[in-house]
């Protein structure tokens, strides 16, 4: 059976930045790069706040230079997506898309998390022209124009604020007759006079044409009435789902899925185990803070195997 001596799981900027950093220290890192290769930076379109960049640089360009960045300093890139493991002792045991297991000494989880969709008309079609799930990636695109967000939490609520300070209109869509956001952070939203909040509002279809979207009917619950409201961005903030399914049965996570590290550190509850990005990121879910956990973790796998 292969052994491998870091084993890297994902390939957006928190695998890739784990790849440079481990196979400059000789460590001979493998990534599995996963269902979706690259991860979500090749969801957006131009990148304008990944420092070194002044003109910007597109979302894929960029993961993609990071892959041959990787590549040139020694890692091997693999196509392929672990389906099970087994992490009970080392060497752990990974088996890739169902059918090849190998042996690690190491294991760096970057599989990142994936942004929850609706599945309402409009939604798949319009993605990248005018729903996104990034307001932080895109709102500039949306400066001084109208824009709806969906959802009632507290991503929502940041989403909104960001957003009021470059749209000329923000409406939120919540779907109840409260938040689940914090208080502090209803407070934000209340304190912005350019949000308008639709309670009880169930979105129904993204509307739009060849130039993009052009509204997102609702329904409003007690009612049952339906109506379009003019937007041309629809900014999805339903939650994220960190892609944490095949470690979960061994690596401790928390409510949500999030893998769970000791505190300011990469390490996970298994020693040689370890963790970057926004598989285990609450917080920022951003492109750099990924690939800043992803050098945190190949330095700390580095030390692991040295001290082995
Ligand atoms: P969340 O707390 O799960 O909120 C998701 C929101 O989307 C809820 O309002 C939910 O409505 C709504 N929603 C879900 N499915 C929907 C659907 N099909 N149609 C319409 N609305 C739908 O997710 P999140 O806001 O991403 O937050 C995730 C975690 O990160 C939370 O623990 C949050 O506190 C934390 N977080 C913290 C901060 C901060 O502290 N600054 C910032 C961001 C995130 P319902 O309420 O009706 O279910």
């Amino acid at each position: 059976m292969e052994r491998i001596r870091v084993l890297i799981a994902g390939s957006g900027p928190a695998g890739y930045t784990a790849a440079i950093y481990a196979a400059r220290a000789n460590q001979a890192p493998v990534v599995y790069a996963g269902m979706e290769l690259g991860g979500q930076l090749t969801t957006t379109t131009v990148v304008e706040n990944f420092p070194g960049f002044p003109e910007g640089i597109d979302g894929t360009v960029l993961v993609d230079n990071m892959r041959r960045q990787a590549e040139r300093v020694g890692a091997q890139i693999r196509t392929g997506t672990i389906t099970s493991c087994d992490l009970s002792s080392r060497p752990f045991k990974v088996t890739i898309d169902g059918s090849v297991t190998v042996e690690a000494d190491s294991l760096i989880i970057a599989t990142g998390a994936s942004a929850k969709y609706l599945g309402i008309p409009g939604e798949q079609e319009f993605r990248g022209s005018g729903v996104s799930a990034c307001a932080t990636c895109d709102g500039f695109f949306y400066r001084k124009q109208d824009v709806a967000v969906i959802g009632g939490g507290d991503t929502a609520c940041e989403e909104a604020v960001y957003l009021a300070g470059m749209c000329r209109k923000v409406y939120m869509i919540v779907r109840r007759d409260q938040m689940r956001a914090s208080k502090a952070m209803q407070d934000k939203v209340a304190s912005k006079d350019n949000i308008e909040v639709l309670w009880n509002s169930l979105p129904k279809e993204v509307e739009g044409d060849l130039k993009g979207v052009n509204g997102i009917k609702i329904e409003d619950k007690l009612s049952g009435e339906t109506r379009t409201v003019p937007v041309s961005g629809v900014f999805l903030a339903v939650g994220h789902h960190p892609n944490s399914e095949v470690f979960a049965p061994w690596v401790k996570t928390d409510k949500d899925g999030y893998i769970v590290t000791e505190p300011d550190s990469p390490k996970t509850n298994i020693a040689g185990v370890f963790a970057a990005g926004d598989v285990m990121d609450v917080h920022y879910k951003q492109a750099i803070t990924a690939a800043a956990s992803g050098c945190r973790a190949a330095i700390e796998a580095d030390r692991f195997l040295q001290g082995q």
